[in-house]
């Protein structure tokens, strides 16, 4: 169940996805190889999906989606931060 989850959000980088992003991975600003796993991810750049390598990821069980693996981490150390202002 679980897995089913994650799978909606991984795909695999296509020769036509290659081609309409040349600029490659926002998460970690590589470029894509042709058939590298990837999932969509929201991250840094905010709600909105964006397709990252997947290990640049880490799934939000709570969420239950793909975040980026740099947002995620801060995001968890923001709460405690607040509270301990
Ligand atoms: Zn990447």
């Amino acid at each position: 169940m679980a897995d089913n989850d994650k799978k909606k959000w991984q795909t695999i980088i296509d020769r036509e996805y290659l081609i309409a992003h040349p600029e490659g991975c926002p998460a970690c600003g590589q470029k894509f190889n042709l058939g590298d796993p990837a999932v969509y991810a929201c991250g840094t750049w905010g709600q909105d999906s964006k397709l990252i390598h997947e290990s640049d990821a880490v799934f939000d069980a709570a969420a239950q989606m793909y975040m980026e693996r740099e947002c995620y981490e801060g995001r968890r150390s923001v709460p405690k931060a607040k509270s301990e202002f």
